[in-house]
């Protein structure tokens, strides 16, 4: 398939043409296609990036993206052919514990923000991914969907039980929430999408957005110019370096402002939380065993 590159001439948040280049590399670099073939395990034909270079740049409205970025074939070729889907799968299959009492807390915020049972609150996962955190969010009782690119993860989350949409809906009574981790990064146009999420929420409902903390990088490309570590701004992949500024800029163009769910760390489930463990440990009736 031929991959090409679409050229982001306007600023995907504010549309404005005027932008400084923070870093330009052509692919053909031996640094940047050593890490590429590396990092890909040589299933990127470095050929087919040709003649064009990995070039970061910052808008005057302080949004820093790539251009060019792949198009579409282009983009469904890095997705499906070059990426490496068992090693994502295994990390997802060997995460720590911190990462699901990561979803759990999620959860436990998105409950208290409705007036109604789980059941009755309606949650699309976009860009779900492997599916693990709509499985963690149909476990504690969601009426939840996802939707997703990959033909493998889409395979792998209907196997696990995951309700997949291959498109959002047209008709719909909409969702109460739509939560999107690690999604916003990888997007060609940001602000349209946002835009279109939008157009699928109820009314009262609020969108959960999540992408790499872009802090720091500008100053480090101008500085120090690029570096594979700076994973906020990977090649060909995280096409949008947002900062907390940058993406509440996306929000507020798209009509929708920030807000903060209740605290998750209180002092009254602080005290009750240490009146239960005291009764665990002196007076309950449920004990964990093991061998004398
Ligand atoms: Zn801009």
């Amino acid at each position: 398939m031929q991959i090409r590159f679409l050229h982001r001439e306007i600023c995907p948040l504010c549309a404005s043409p005027k932008r400084s280049i923070l870093s330009e590399i052509s692919y053909r670099n031996s640094r940047l296609s050593s890490f590429l073939d590396t990092f890909y395990q040589g299933r990127v034909d470095l050929e087919t990036l040709g003649s064009e270079s990995y070039r970061i740049v910052a808008c005057v409205c302080g949004f820093i993206f790539q251009d060019p970025v792949l198009d579409d074939n282009g983009m469904l070729v890095l997705y499906r052919d070059w990426i490496d889907h068992d090693a994502s799968l295994k990390k997802k299959q060997t995460a720590k514990t911190k990462l699901f009492r990561q979803y759990a807390g999620q959860l436990h915020s998105l409950a208290r923000l409705f007036d109604k049972r789980p059941d009755q609150t309606r949650v699309l996962e976009y860009g779900m991914g492997w599916g693990y955190w709509s499985r963690m969010a149909q476990a504690h009782g969601f009426d939840v969907v996802g939707y997703e690119l990959s033909p493998q993860r889409v395979e792998y989350a209907r196997q696990m039980g995951i309700r997949v949409i291959d498109s959002l809906p047209s008709e719909s009574p909409g969702f109460d929430c739509i939560f999107a981790n690690q999604v916003f990064e990888h997007l060609p146009e940001p602000l349209q999408t946002l835009q279109e999420l939008c157009r699928h929420l109820r009314p009262g409902g609020f969108i959960y957005i999540r992408v790499p903390d872009g802090r720091g990088v500008a100053g480090h490309l101008r500085q120090k110019g690029w570096s594979p570590a700076l994973d906020a701004i990977h090649p060909l992949e995280h096409i949008n370096c947002f900062t907390r500024n940058t993406l509440i800029m996306l929000g507020d163009n798209a009509g929708l402002k920030p807000f903060n769910p209740p605290l998750r760390i209180n002092l009254d489930s602080f005290w009750s939380g240490l009146k239960r463990e005291l009764a665990d440990r002196l007076l309950t009736t449920h004990l964990f065993f093991k061998e004398c």
